[in-house]
């Protein structure tokens, strides 16, 4: 983006993406309006009180919860698609408040808020990592500590792997930075879209692997 591009964008209005209201790119009222999913294990998808894992899925799966604000749709989806640089992080804060609003009473002060890196490539072409900008802004709105502790690796994804190449190049595309220790940690990552669920099981099976005590995850929107 050129200079004058992120000038302008910084001044120009946001307009919500539900109502269109000039203000913020995600309103409050239309922020609670985006449809509550109904909580359940990401393993198996059966209803859960909390987000919770279920038995059955438990031993397969290292999160202990994986919490989904809404769903990929409707202003949710609009919101996370095709933002500008200046605009994502405004609509980083509206996402963020509104996870804290919905889910943030259970973030104790020693939880570390850990954002899931992006593919470099797709950083590098909009210059920011949106699930960056959420996590640091929810550890704002909330007791967290904001905690960038992961690393993606910058190979980009061959189109043409099958599918146990695929979970090869996912299971070495993300490491922990030096010298970070997790043990006996709380850990929440944090992440924009959800789909499958398999990017959380091997970072959050590395991060056990590692020494974390519990590891959960916070997402804005899951892909159904
Ligand atoms: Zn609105
Ligand atoms: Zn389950």
């Amino acid at each position: 983006m050129s200079i004058v591009d992120r000038f302008v964008s910084l001044y120009a209005p946001h307009l919500c993406v539900g109502c269109g209201r000039e203000g913020r790119p995600l309103c409050r009222s239309c922020g609670d309006l985006l449809p509550a999913m109904e909580p359940s294990c990401y393993g198996c998808g059966s209803t859960r009180r909390g987000w919770r894992t279920c038995h059955d899925c438990k031993p397969a799966k290292p999160l202990t919860a994986v919490m989904c604000l809404t769903s990929y749709s409707g202003p949710a989806k609009r919101l996370l698609a095709g933002l500008k640089f200046q605009r994502a992080m405004a609509a980083a804060d509206d996402v963020a408040a509104l996870m804290a609003r919905r889910f943030g009473e259970g973030i104790a002060p020693d939880v570390l808020i850990m954002p899931v890196p992006t593919a470099t490539s797709r950083v590098r072409a909009r210059g920011y990592d949106q699930s960056v900008l959420i996590a640091k802004s929810l550890a704002r709105q909330t007791e967290g500590i904001f905690a960038p502790l992961l690393e993606r690796s910058g190979h980009s994804e061959q189109k043409t792997a099958d599918r146990l190449q695929r979970q090869q190049q996912l299971q070495n595309a993300y490491s922990l930075k030096r010298h970070a220790d997790i043990r006996g940690k709380r850990i929440l990552l944090v992440d924009d879209v959800l789909t499958t669920g398999a990017t959380l099981d091997v970072v959050g099976a590395m991060l056990k692997r590692d020494g974390a005590l519990v590891v959960g995850a916070m997402v804005f929107a899951r892909v159904e």
